[in-house]
């Protein structure tokens, strides 16, 4: 079952993409959908940026949609759930909710695990157990 979540999670995305600016300079957030699919078992991945492309864009409205894969994403923490969208949304490029730009909805690929500003804020391990302790610097 898909969960449209977006009037849930579009603050705390605006909150990251503020946060990140430089990264994301004109991405227009009214412009990504998120929803939660529940697959009723445990999936290999724990969410997905999807982008869009012209035909769906004319009936969503939308360049992109983030989808949190249930129930895997519901056993991380509320830390690693933002972390987690923060990746995703790290997948849309600048320019990608830009019809002008020759990066509209187009998807940034990530080198190795993940995007080196994530890695040099939360370090390579945040999926793990003592990640927010060794994020808060109690470790
Ligand atoms: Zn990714």
């Amino acid at each position: 079952m898909i969960t449209d979540i977006t009037e849930k999670v579009t603050p705390i995305a605006a909150g990251l993409i503020k946060q990140f600016d430089l990264y994301f300079d004109d991405v227009d957030i009214s412009l990504v959908k998120f929803v939660e699919n529940d697959y009723g078992k445990v999936t290999k991945f724990l969410a997905k940026c999807h982008a869009v492309g012209s035909l769906y864009e004319y009936f969503t409205g939308c360049c992109y949609i983030i989808e949190f894969a249930c129930p895997i994403f519901n056993t991380l923490t509320d830390k690693q759930k933002e972390i987690v969208l923060l990746h995703e949304l790290f997948h849309i490029p600048p320019g990608g909710t830009d019809p002008d730009n020759n990066m509209y909805m187009k998807l940034r690929q990530h080198t190795i695990q993940d995007f080196t500003p994530i890695t040099e804020r939360y370090g390579v391990n945040w999926q793990w157990k003592d990640f927010e302790a060794e994020m808060l610097g109690d470790k």
